[in-house]
């Protein structure tokens, strides 16, 4: 039988640490893995013999070129394909592969975005090596993951802050850790698994819809008689074409390193997840990328296309993307599970308020780095998270946490206080803890899911916020702690505080319900609803200190961010804005006159006929149709006018706002009339597929 080899299979396109130790000579071996596992700099004499090796391993897997991988900050990645070819001498042509080159590339930077850094430096960007995140060959090219910056240094990528971050929350961590008495050299593993959601659709229905080819959600569209209300999708009987396409993913992801685990129906219709094991936060972070360009790749080969927006259908569940992030030592423990003995309890605890108060203190945070116009439509949305932060604990352990704020014994037999007033916990039983799918942050027994995160967006953004929050308020009880004569007294008062000072950002009911927003607005939480709104927050000179003063980002990067993703979500609205546009004048109103024409030409012949003939369907949709036309032009008209009536010569938050209101409201009215006369025009002149052939188009 010819069985595919998974294990074979795995890791069979990386530079990993296996092919390292094989290939590189001893001593450079030793030198490069050891700076990766102790996260510190490259030797730069190693560099050439790393690239050789690189190279020659590449070539023997057919490639011809490498590529300096970078996240620009777009969102999506970038590379330009340099071949291994050169002159030497007289023209005599090699295949080389400088150490320069690896370590260091020159991609103009002039044509990513930059918030105005580029104009205070200069056009050239870098591209530097990353190489905590291996090497790979996809097709014929060797891809090596960069970090992307200016001339001046400043970050004008994805990656970078992320890398900072890591260093942040190391750093911090690890001056906790010595406190409990882990050997100096102990690091902190950041841990991050993202499940992935996407839509599967056939091509044929996908290549008939411009709002989908230009903005990647239908912009009209009516709700199908059948959604997702009788649940019968959801893990549901994978189709045979659907499963060859995962099964055709898994490998690809599989022979890149991506040990992509978990694959399944989710709630919508034509809705499918894919989650890959957790790994360190920065190669999960590549690797996600990876994912999102796979999905979308490999899907034309099945006849389908794959929808990654986070809201590709109205009324019908968005897509997210699930990031699970966990803290751990070098030797393993998870530093977010209870653990067995008291003083991992303790340990435990001041980690898990750690995160409580970060939570609470950065609720604005938290929102705004999963904050896109896309987004917007999914959060707040009934099936998605709401753009309110909070935290789901689960019954258990709220219990624990109200009986260390109250000072007492939790009554049950197992569970004991100690002299230092912590209660020491009961083994949890992971499946126990989290079955509450609608918190925006749930805590899932040893580790966190941050379930804002859209589908497309990617991680790096949520990641780097999460780390470096988490970095502060260690940073805190560090100083404390360091300082404190009694450490488990201090301890203890640490964590009792903390519960009590920022006990309202937990909440374990229903955060879909209307009573939530009223509960969360009396707590005092924000509510966030617009991209714009959240945006505002991230120039607060507190938000700006804080990144400084844990060097992730410069004021400046701040600033420029802010400027990026404000302009971003200006440019998405105005695609959506143009392309509903066009879709409604050249597709929707001849297909509205058509059919008017028809309905018209019915009652006339009917009355040629016999004027003692009925007609009161034809009356009646005649007058449907015409009042439905009126609005359409009105409205037509009301978004073009919208449009031009957009603010000129403010900065770009002022216009983001200005589209987050009148556009938005403009192109919501229109889609409102568009998706009543989708119901009463004739199939036959209707000019887009329904959402019923979309969503249930992969036979
Ligand atoms: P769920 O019940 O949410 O589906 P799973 O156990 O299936 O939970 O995990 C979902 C994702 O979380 C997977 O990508 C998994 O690898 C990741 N994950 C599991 N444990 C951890 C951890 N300790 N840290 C980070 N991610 C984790
Ligand atoms: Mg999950």
């Amino acid at each position: 039988m010819n069985t595919f080899n998974v294990a074979e299979t795995y890791e069979s396109n990386v530079f990993n640490d296996k092919v390292m130790k094989e290939r590189l000579p001893r001593d450079v071996y030793e030198s490069l893995a050891g700076s990766i596992r102790r996260k510190s700099a490259i030797d730069p004499s190693i560099a050439g013999v790393v690239a050789n090796t690189m190279m020659e391993w590449a070539l023997e897997k057919g490639a011809t070129h490498y590529t300096h991988w970078f996240q620009p900050m777009t969102g999506h990645t970038a590379e330009k394909h340099e071949a291994f070819v050169n002159f030497r001498g007289d023209r005599e042509l090699v295949l080389e592969f400088s150490g320069k080159e690896l370590v260091r590339g020159e991609p103009d930077a002039s044509s990513f975005p930059t918030g105005g850094v580029r104009e205070t430096y200069e056009a050239r960007g870098y591209t530097a090596w990353d190489p905590t995140s291996p090497a790979f060959v996809k097709g014929t090219v060797l891809y090596i993951p960069t970090a992307f910056c200016s001339y001046g240094g400043e970050a004008l990528d994805k990656k970078t802050p992320l890398l900072r971050s890591l260093q942040a929350l190391d750093k911090q961590g690890r001056r906790i850790l010595k406190l409990f008495g882990e050997p100096e050299d102990t690091v902190i593993a950041i841990d991050c698994g993202a499940e992935q959601e996407y839509f599967l659709i056939d091509e044929s229905v996908y290549n008939a819809r411009p709002d989908l080819i230009y903005s990647g959600r239908t912009l009209f569209g009516s709700a199908p008689p059948k959604g997702q209300d009788l649940d019968d999708h959801y893990f549901g009987v994978i189709k045979p074409r659907v499963l060859e396409f995962m099964q055709d993913l898994d490998e690809t992801l599989w022979s890149l390193g991506i040990a992509s685990k978990t694959r399944h129906n989710e709630v919508a219709p034509a809705q499918h997840e894919l989650a890959p094991i957790y790994e360190p936060a920065n190669r999960a972070s590549d690797h996600n990328q990876l994912i999102m360009e796979t999905l979308k790749s490999i899907a034309p080969r099945h006849g389908l296309v794959c929808l990654t927006n986070e809201k590709p259908f109205a009324g019908v569940n968005g897509s997210g993307k699930h990031c699970n992030w966990s803290l751990s030592t070098t030797s393993g423990e998870n530093l977010l599970d209870p653990g067995k003995t008291p003083s991992h309890n303790t340990r435990f605890l001041l980690f898990l308020t750690a995160v409580i108060k970060a939570v609470d203190l950065h609720q604005d945070l938290l929102r705004l780095s999963v904050a896109t116009a896309q987004n917007d439509h999914r959060l707040g949305e009934s099936e998605a998270p709401p753009a309110i932060v909070s935290i789901f604990l689960g019954e258990e352990l709220t219990e624990v946490l109200e009986s260390i704020k109250a000072g007492v014994d939790r009554k049950s037999k197992e569970r004991v206080s100690m002299d230092i007033g912590v209660v020491i916990l009961p083994q949890f039983l992971k499946d126990t803890t989290d079955r509450n799918r609608t918190s925006p942050f749930a805590f899932t027994g040893n580790k966190f899911e941050f379930r804002m995160v859209g589908s497309s967006l990617s991680i790096s953004g949520p990641l780097f916020v999460l780390n470096t929050i988490v970095a502060d308020v260690l940073m805190e009880f560090a100083d404390r702690l360091e300082k404190a004569a009694d450490f488990h007294a201090e301890t203890a008062a640490i964590v009792r505080e903390t519960i009590l000072a920022h006990e309202r950002i937990i909440f374990n009911g229903n955060n879909y319900s209307d009573e939530w927003i009223k509960e969360a607005e009396r707590r005092g939480l924000l509510n966030l609803r617009k991209t714009p709104e959240a945006l505002a927050y991230l120039t607060k000179p507190e938000n700006i200190a804080l990144f400084a003063r844990h060097e992730v980002l410069s004021p400046m990067e701040v600033e420029s961010r802010t400027e990026v993703l404000l302009e971003d979500y200006v440019k998405t609205l105005r695609i959506e804005a143009l392309s509903m546009l066009e879709i409604a004048k050249r597709n929707i109103v001849p297909a509205v006159l058509k059919c008017e024409e028809d309905v018209a030409r019915t009652r006339l012949s009917k009355t040629a006929v016999s004027d003692t003939l009925g007609h009161r369907l034809e009356d009646a949709l005649l007058g449907k149709l015409a009042e439905l036309a009126d609005a359409l032009t009105e409205r037509i008209d009301a978004l073009e006018t919208a449009f031009e009536n957009a603010p000129e010569g403010g900065g770009t938050m002022e216009l983001a706002c200005y589209f987050g209101d009148e556009a938005i409201a403009a192109m919501t009215a229109l889609r409102e009339t568009v998706d009543a006369l989708e119901l009463i025009v004739d199939a036959r002149f209707w000019p887009l597929p329904s959402y019923g052939e979309i969503l249930y188009s992969v036979k």
